[in-house]
């Protein structure tokens, strides 16, 4: 991943959505790359897209997505050959294919390969994601439901955050980092794991972004009255521990 190119766009701030859950589109056409990318980034994930099997190869290899979206027709070759590759070397990514081809044929094709979901196009952006929601929710898939950690309760498809009856409202990389760390209540965190979950391929990375976006929400909680707090370990990374 350090071999792609970061640093191509400042990071937008305000604008973001929420994003912990990440998610890689394998999709040739520019136009639809794009508009499932807005789609999904609008809905709170944090999404990669690239347009050949072979960087799919590259990123799958290197990255843990939480899951992908999968167009069938692509330039250097089939997704379903790219799909079956996939499981048969263990990944078991959740996959929703994407395809122009409507025949029943090829959707059994793809759901005997291993793909757990199929959408034909043209499709509604809004069934996109509830597609990828339901597929996440899944067994063995990202979302939980809901975290809890002392008084915090994380809704991980609503994205709302509850410390006691006060409903906070953090930026998008505040609250996928509040995330990770509820996964892994009482563990440490690496900074590079969270560095490598929370941003894009494309985003630009500061090196002392982590820190600051847990500095915020460390004083987030506290002004809360969380009853669980944000412990630094010193160059390794955080944990999040019940205060008891
Ligand atoms: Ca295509």
């Amino acid at each position: 991943m350090k071999s792609m190119a970061r640093g191509v766009r400042p990071l937008v701030g305000a604008k973001q959505v929420k994003a912990s859950v990440r998610l890689l589109i394998v999709e040739d056409e520019v136009r639809i790359a794009e508009l499932l990318k807005h789609g999904l980034e609008a809905a709170g994930f944090a999404v990669d897209a690239v347009r050949l099997c072979a960087d799919a190869r590259d990123v799958l290899s290197v990255t843990g997505y939480d899951a992908a979206i999968l167009d069938l027709g692509l330039p250097d070759g089939d997704g379903i050959s790219l799909l079956s590759e996939l499981r048969a070397s263990g990944n078991r990514v959740p996959v929703l294919v994407l395809t122009a081809r409507d025949a029943v044929e090829d959707r059994v094709l793809g759901l005997d390969t291993g793909a757990d979901d199929y959408l034909v196009k043209p499709f509604a952006m809004s069934e996109l994601v509830a597609r990828t929601k339901a597929l996440l929710r899944r067994p063995g898939g990202a979302l939980g439901v809901l975290l809890k950690s002392g008084n915090i309760v994380f809704d991980t498809i609503g994205r709302d955050v509850c410390v006691g009856e006060t409903s906070l409202s953090l930026p998008r990389r505040e609250s996928a980092i509040l995330e990770h760390l509820m996964r892994r209540l009482g563990r440490v965190i690496p900074k590079a794991v969270l560095e490598e979950k929370l941003y894009g391929i494309d985003d630009e990375l500061e090196s002392n972004a982590i820190p600051v976006h847990v500095h915020h929400l460390r004083r987030k909680l506290q002004d809360a009255g969380a009853s669980a707090e944000i412990h630094t370990v010193r160059g390794v990374g955080y944990l999040l521990a019940e205060i008891r």
